[in-house]
């Protein structure tokens, strides 16, 4: 039996008619004769068959932590050392491969960026939580007029989930609003990206929300300011986006120009609608992400929501190997 989609390397990797057959395979096996809500010892790279999982669980986290590619063969779910010897393209022959891979993925695996393993993180959420409420678009009414004594010395405790870098809590709200007014108060609106930022502006900021928010020092392991930073890049990036839909589709430059609204300077406002905005390659990347948005049914994109929809589809209808995608 040919076990090579367990040497997966990534997110990329998982996603390959190849994997997805083979994790249905195993999947198959594992629950013969068991119902899907039996707990089973889960392999992936989180439990590594110390936490027990259920087949829809177990499913999720063979996509969005992938298979341990030491584990084979499947011993804890049934299968004999012995019936892997009998195998005629043999198991043996393949050990010395399957740890230089385990070594690799070891090594490789801790590079995902912040931003994927969030994103996988998120994608995993959805698909436990699939009703979990989202929240509406009324955060500046629900928090805008609420004062806050900058006076008081007291600050706000503010929690962080676990592992996720998401603001949670009672005050989950009304941080992100502040966050987000902040950010459009010292972040200059003509900045490349988030991370051509300037520092300076950055760190004006993060002193601020740290002045009124009592942060714990480490989120998931990293520097808070770590997830602060993502939190405040995705708040710009919100930012910018509603002024390009408010001020600049379907006009003219001369009337984006014009159309400035009051808190913004008319220096960065010109570079953002003539440099920024009406830039050949931004308009190009801007064409792409369109695009990609509309295919995001059939192919696999790289946005948050379409890796969550590839994992919705692929639990809901888990492919079979014919049904391969590019
Ligand atoms: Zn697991």
């Amino acid at each position: 039996m040919d076990r090579s989609w367990m040497n997966h390397k990534g997110v990329k990797d998982r996603q390959k008619p190849e994997y997805l057959a083979g994790f249905n395979e195993f999947l198959h096996f594992a629950f013969i004769g068991k119902s899907d809500g039996t707990m089973l010892k889960c392999p992936c790279l989180n439990c590594r068959l110390v936490l027990s999982q259920n087949r829809k669980n177990m499913q999720c986290h063979l996509l969005v932590y992938g298979i341990d590619p030491t584990y084979n063969p499947w011993v804890s779910h049934g299968e004999s050392i012995q019936e892997i010897d009998n195998d005629k393209e043999g198991y043996i022959g393949e050990v010395s491969d399957n740890e230089k891979a385990s070594t690799e993925h070891e090594s490789t695996s801790p590079k995902l960026t912040y931003r994927e393993k969030r994103r996988l993180e998120q994608a995993e959420l959805r698909l436990k939580f699939p009703d979990r409420k989202r929240r509406g678009p009324a955060r500046s009414k629900k928090y805008g007029p609420r004062m806050w004594n900058s006076n008081s010395k007291e600050k706000i405790k503010i929690n962080f989930m676990d592992e996720l870098c998401r603001v949670v809590g009672e005050k989950a709200n009304e941080f992100i609003y502040d966050c987000s007014k902040w950010v459009q108060e010292y972040c200059p609106v003509d900045s490349w990206n988030w991370a051509k930022m300037d520092k300076v502006a950055k760190t004006r900021l993060y002193y601020k929300i740290r002045g009124k928010y009592d942060l714990p020092e480490k989120v998931a392991g990293a520097d808070v300011t770590e997830a602060l930073s993502f939190q405040c890049s995705m708040l710009y990036k919100h930012w910018r986006f509603r002024l390009k839909e408010q001020h600049f589709r379907n006009k003219s430059v001369a009337d984006a120009i014009s159309s400035r609204p009051n808190t913004i300077d008319v220096g960065p406002w010109t570079w953002l609608v003539c440099e920024y905005w009406n830039n050949e390659k931004q308009k190009h990347i801007s064409k792409v992400n369109t695009k990609n948005k509309l295919k995001q049914t059939e192919t696999p994109a790289n946005g948050a929501r379409s890796t969550a929809r590839i994992f919705h589809d692929l639990i809901n209808a888990p492919p079979t190997p014919t049904n391969s995608r590019t």
